[in-house]
Formats: C-alpha cells, sequence, structure tokens
C-alpha cells in the first residue's frame, strides 16, 4: 500500500480527508483489521457484490461531501441478499443526492462480529504534539465525554491504563449480561494508533487526525468499521 501517493492523490483532488476505503487500506497495512469490502459504483452493481462477499452486509454512501454518513441515511447494515443490497443501495442514493451531485459509489462490507463499539482516535494538540485518545463508542464519548488521552508514543502499559480508567470500563468486561470485549485487541490497536511505530508518529506532519469510530470489539478480536483521516496541507 502507497500511503505517500494516496495522500498526494486526496490533497491532488482538493481533499482534506481521505475517503474511508483508502483509510481503512492504511489501517490494515498497520495491522488493524478492517472488514472485507469492495466498492460499487452504481446500484446495479449488488449482484455482484454480494457474491463475492460473505452476507449479512453493510452498504455506505462513498462521497467527499458526506462527513457523517449514518445521519443522512447513508449506511444500511444486516443486508441479507443481493435484492435487500440492491435496494439498500437504491435508498442511499436518494437519500445523498439531497445533499450532493458528488456521489462516487458506496462502500458495500461485511459486518464485524457483534461487540462493544469503541472509539480510538489520534489527533495533534497545539503543546503536546501527537496524542492518543479512547473511549466507548455513541452517547459515552459525545454525551459523557468518559475519553482517557495521552500523549504520543503510548506503551502497552499506557494504553492499558487508558482503559482502566473509563468510568465506563466495566461495560467492557461484561457488566449487564454484555460481551467481554478483548482487551489485548484494544491495547494492540491503540499502540498501532499512538505507539512508537504507531501512524500519529509515522504519518506526523502528513496526517493530523485519525478517527476510528467505532471500533468493534468481540470477545476475539477488534474491528475497525469506520475510519477517518484529516491531512495536513502544507
Ligand atoms: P458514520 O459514522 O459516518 O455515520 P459508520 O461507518 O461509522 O458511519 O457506520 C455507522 C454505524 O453502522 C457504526 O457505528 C456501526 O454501528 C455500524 N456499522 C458500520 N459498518 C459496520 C460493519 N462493517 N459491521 C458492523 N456494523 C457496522
Ligand atoms: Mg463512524
Amino acid at each position: 500500500m502507497d500511503i505517500d501517493a494516496s495522500i498526494a492523490d486526496a490533497l491532488k483532488a482538493g481533499r482534506d480527508t481521505l475517503d474511508e476505503e483508502s483509510g481503512k487500506k492504511i489501517l490494515a497495512s498497520y495491522g488493524i483489521k478492517v472488514p472485507l469490502s469492495l466498492l460499487v459504483t452504481q446500484p446495479d452493481g449488488a449482484a455482484d457484490a454480494f457474491a463475492k462477499l460473505n452476507g449479512p452486509l453493510v452498504a455506505k454512501i462513498v462521497s467527499p461531501d458526506i462527513i457523517h454518513k449514518s445521519d443522512i441515511g447513508g449506511v444500511k447494515v444486516g443486508i441479507g441478499s443481493a435484492e435487500e443490497l440492491e435496494s439498500a443501495l437504491n435508498e442511499i442514493e436518494t437519500a445523498a443526492k439531497a445533499h450532493t451531485d458528488n456521489i462516487e459509489g458506496y462502500l458495500v462490507e461485511e459486518m464485524a462480529p457483534a461487540g462493544h463499539e469503541v472509539v480510538v482516535g489520534g489527533s495533534t494538540d497545539q503543546t503536546f504534539g501527537p496524542i492518543v485518545m479512547f473511549g466507548l463508542g455513541g452517547i459515552f464519548v459525545e454525551v459523557l465525554a468518559d475519553v482517557a488521552f495521552r500523549i504520543c508514543p503510548i506503551t502497552t502499559i499506557d494504553a492499558q491504563e487508558m482503559i482502566d480508567e473509563l468510568k465506563t470500563v466495566k461495560l467492557l468486561r461484561g457488566a449487564r449480561g454484555g460481551i467481554r470485549a478483548s482487551e489485548e485487541s484494544i491495547v494492540d490497536t491503540l499502540m498501532k494508533v499512538g505507539g512508537e511505530q504507531g501512524m500519529m508518529l509515522a504519518l506526523e506532519g502528513k496526517v493530523t487526525e485519525i478517527d476510528v469510530n467505532p471500533l468493534i470489539v468481540s470477545e476475539k478480536e477488534a474491528v475497525a468499521v469506520d475510519a477517518r483521516f484529516v491531512l495536513k496541507r502544507d
């Protein structure tokens, strides 16, 4: 995977972020698991895509103008047949057209195994430089702001402490009958973002922000189902 080329292409096209597919390719090149996926350009590509992947599938809008895809009806999950996929793509197209004419296609991907939705992020602090964050997805980050931050590079001990210090950690550990998330997989992902060899340091000067929201963590593994890379333009 040529990360520099994919960043240069995006900048040349006037973008400040990478598209989801390119972002996931970078994550995968760092050893973070991502769902198998295909980019479909038209809704009539559904049958072919369905045949090549293992359902149930997810379909998502791909447009540089749409950042929060589900907010506009741009994400459909649990798609169980080629017919369902085609109607999902048609519905996504209609929803997206209310916002933009610039539809590049649809990312069709396999569902991650059920688990906890967590957020792993990297950003660049004016004072401290690259930093890494961790929290539970959805309301836990957005409403309760139950998140942990560290300055890069982190060690595996720091990564484990980031998990331990969350007020909501009991949920990750299976409280109230939930799944017990693989903390080892979370530590591993945090290292790949914020560790000595992680992306925030390796791509410093090129990427200012990385958002994996969500990383879905089951008992066994962690899968990055969304990826946003913010680029530095110089
Ligand atoms: P956005 O954040 O732009 O709205 P996401 O790609 O994060 O879009 O998808 C929205 C939600 O759909 C995720 O938070 C997750 O719950 C679900 N989802 C997306 N992709 C997958 C996938 N491959 N497997 C399982 N669930 C998924
Ligand atoms: Mg998301």
